[in-house]
């Protein structure tokens, strides 16, 4: 019987389009893009998706300080989103907008039917403390200094009757299911500090708003259209509008509720919402519960915290004109920790690209190519008998594969790419040991031997290098392809083979200069 593709849907979260993205959006975006690539690669059937949370209040107010009007700045901010996954390669398969497409809008009501037919909304009058910007209410002991903890600014004191969905009643089944690894949580820090939360007990919450604090922007209520659905119900919907929910579509009953793995890629500020409100909604509903919930820290820039009166806050889409989209993208994967916080370092990033990039990968390409074009006629040759050096390196390469696929499924990039790093210096190293150059020479002076043996050894690094190819493509795609080119392989997923004509070599990344730092004793 032949074995049955796995069915593997991961999705971004979706941001607020209150301002441009930054480089924590691209952290993310390029992290699920790396699973969702690695995955396609491992030939799982593969859906990726972002999008955009453009019914927020949050944009709302955003418009308003602007004085323009909220579809006007949903409409301009979402266009940055778009460019910043389109310049750093991003695979998504779709990307929806909340705020326009009717799938969404008809997709939540129906979310919210179902929970409502299944007893779990009720109205209650609400006063409580609430921050704008994370749509969220606050207890007063969790303030810093009578501001919002998270973005300091001050919190409204909010007082209306609302919607409420009975959350408390799925208290049990949330810790048994996070408990038991049934959905799973990533770090074991952040599943820990979840089950911490669940055991304090949980509250139902708010899940709709005024229509006239909403400014009519939002999702109606169904049957009730003095209110609008409170962002958690609208937002987190998403997941399963964009795949049709509302229709039972094709794309649902295949990447929803007939996925073997549903994964959300989220940032640690989102995750009780992702790990204790979404699941207890879709429970409600009778709906499948996400398989994974995968979580990532928050970057600071150069050891500070973003922030625009700093001015350090980097539009993602500039920094990839200057370094390139796989250079950051590198950077983002091999050097920020994936679930912890991290700091975006200029400096760093001019390190590793030199360093690993242009040095390590990039020269190895490059002396390949070269000598490939200079000792064969750029024809990659038929090899000989293998020796220890050649079984060193293939099994090097061998525990690179093994490990690295190991760990992308383990959502473990970082150890991945060190992993991969093992065999591009083992492949260095190989050079030197067997010094294709002394070979030539001999082989020049009529030494058969040697004539074979650098046949064995250009034909091992193109094969080598093919395959390091490969290992990559879902860091730094776009790079994988240029060297599969340049080996004269159709498509990087082709191994180079005896008789294939390699092009001329180019550097693929050209050494970043920087200015010396004059030392002053
Ligand atoms: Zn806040």
């Amino acid at each position: 019987m032949p074995e049955q593709r796995r069915v593997y849907y991961i999705t971004t979260s979706i941001p607020y389009v209150n301002a441009k993205p930054h480089v924590g959006h691209a952290l993310e975006f390029v992290q699920t893009d790396a699973y969702a690539r690695f995955r396609r690669q491992q030939g799982d059937d593969v859906y990726f998706l972002s999008g955009s949370d453009e019914n927020s209040l949050t944009n709302v107010l955003a418009a308003e300080a602007e004085g323009i009007s909220t579809r006007e700045l949903v409409d301009r901010n979402v266009e940055y989103f778009q460019l910043a996954l389109e310049v750093l390669d991003c695979s998504n398969d779709a990307f929806i907008r909340t705020s326009v497409e009717e799938r969404h809008f008809e997709g939540a009501s129906k979310l919210w039917r179902a929970m409502d037919a299944n007893g779990d909304i009720y109205t209650k009058q609400y006063s409580g403390l609430y921050c704008v910007r994370c749509e969220q209410f606050y207890n007063e002991d969790e303030l810093i200094d009578g501001l919002c903890p998270d973005h300091r600014i001050p919190v409204e004191l909010v007082e209306e009757e609302n919607y409420f969905f009975r959350l408390s009643k799925y208290q049990d089944e949330l810790h048994r299911l996070i408990s038991t690894d049934e959905m799973k949580v990533t770090p074991d820090s952040r599943k820990n500090e979840v089950l911490r939360f669940i055991e304090r007990g949980l509250e139902d919450f708010s899940i709709s708003r005024s229509h006239e604090r909403a400014r009519g922007w939002g999702v109606p209520v169904p049957s009730d259209d003095s209110q609008v659905m409170y962002v958690w119900v609208d937002a987190l919907s998403n997941y399963i509008t964009a795949l049709d929910y509302a229709s039972d579509g094709e794309l649902y009953d295949r990447y929803w509720t007939g996925a073997d793995e549903r994964v959300h890629e989220i940032g640690k500020n989102i995750v009780r919402f992702h790990a204790i409100y979404w699941p207890a909604m879709l429970l409600s509903a009778g709906v499948p519960l996400p398989t994974h919930i995968v979580v990532h820290g928050f970057l600071t820039i150069d050891g500070e915290r973003m922030s625009k009166t700093r001015g350090n806050v980097f539009d993602p889409v500039e920094v990839v004109d200057d370094y390139g989209g796989d250079a950051v993208r590198y950077y983002l994967l091999r050097e920020i920790s994936p679930h912890g916080d991290g700091d975006f370092s200029f400096g760093r990033l001019i390190e590793r690209y030199n360093a690993d990039l242009a040095n390590d990968l990039g020269n190895l390409l490059n002396r390949s190519v070269t000598m490939i074009n200079r000792y064969r006629d750029g024809v990659v040759p038929e090899p000989g008998d293998s020796t220890g050096l050649e079984t060193e390196l293939a099994a090097t390469l061998e525990r690179s594969i093994e490990r690295s696929t190991e760990l992308f499924k383990t959502y473990e990039p970082q150890q991945a790419l060190a992993s991969i790093w093992e065999s591009v210096t083992a492949t260095n190293t190989y050079i030197e040991q067997s010094q294709p150059w002394v070979l030539a020479r001999e082989a020049r002076n009529g030494d058969e031997a040697a004539q074979k043996r650098l046949d064995t050894v250009l034909a091992t690094l193109a094969v080598t290098i093919g395959r390091l190819a490969q290992l990559l493509q879902p860091v730094i795609p776009s790079s994988a392809d240029e060297i599969a080119r340049q080996l004269g392989s159709p498509s990087v997923d082709d191994l180079p083979v005896p008789g294939q004509q390699v092009t001329d070599p180019t550097p693929i990344f050209p050494r970043i200069e920087v200015e010396e730092e004059i030392a002053v004793d």
